[in-house]
Formats: C-alpha cells, sequence, structure tokens
C-alpha cells in the first residue's frame, strides 16, 4: 500500500486555495438567485465568509513558516521547510525527518502526534 505524503505546508495551501475558488464559485451562484433575495444574500455571506476563513489560514501558514526548520532535501538538494519531527519534501515529496531515532523507519504522520502526547 503506497500511501503518497506530502508537505503540511502544501497542503494547507492547496486547502486555502480551493476555499477561495470555493466561495468565488459560492458568490457566483449567489447571482442566479437573484429572484430570491434571501438564497442570494446567503450564498454572498458563505461565499465571503469561506473567503474570509481562507485569509485567516493564509495568515496562519506564515505564523506556522516562521517556526519550520528548513532542512536541504537529500533526495533533490533543494531547501524545505519540515512541519513537526516528520514531513514530506515541498519539491519531491520525499519523507524527511528531524529525529535520529526515526531515522531509517518508515514514515509515519503518527510520530507527530505521539510526541505531543509525551511531552
Ligand atoms: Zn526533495
Amino acid at each position: 500500500m503506497a500511501v503518497k505524503y506530502s508537505n503540511k505546508i502544501n497542503k494547507i495551501r492547496t486547502f486555502a486555495l480551493l476555499l477561495i475558488f470555493g466561495g468565488i464559485i459560492v458568490m457566483y451562484l449567489g447571482l442566479f438567485f437573484q429572484a430570491n433575495p434571501l438564497i442570494m444574500t446567503l450564498l454572498m455571506l458563505l461565499g465571503f465568509l469561506s473567503i474570509i476563513a481562507s485569509t485567516g489560514i493564509y495568515f496562519w501558514i506564515g505564523m506556522l513558516s516562521s517556526k519550520t526548520v528548513q532542512v536541504l532535501c537529500p533526495s533533490c538538494n533543494k531547501y524545505t521547510k519540515m512541519l513537526g519531527r516528520v514531513d514530506a519534501c515541498m519539491h519531491c515529496n520525499e519523507p524527511l525527518t528531524l529525529d535520529k531515532d526515526l531515522e531509517g523507519k518508515e514514515f509515519d504522520e503518527k510520530y507527530n502526534r505521539k510526541k505531543r502526547k509525551e511531552q
């Protein structure tokens, strides 16, 4: 079973981008309900809220990015940002770890959560 891992920051960014597009689509759909002002207002508001939410997520990524560790990916020789103890390379999705104990072990996102519980 090959699970494709991807970089967490990239994942959040993709989500924020989808949210913006979703918001625009919902607002656009609202234009078709001009006969019904209530539905139109509701859709406009919903679209507006998702755009606000994604702006919030972008802001949050900015905050997270300042806390990430830059590492040189051994597989593609590019610098990537890591979030947590294990993360995937932004460019080639190579699993990376900051923890020597986990080196060589199979990549598992659970390592991030396990550590947090112990602390
Ligand atoms: Zn890489």
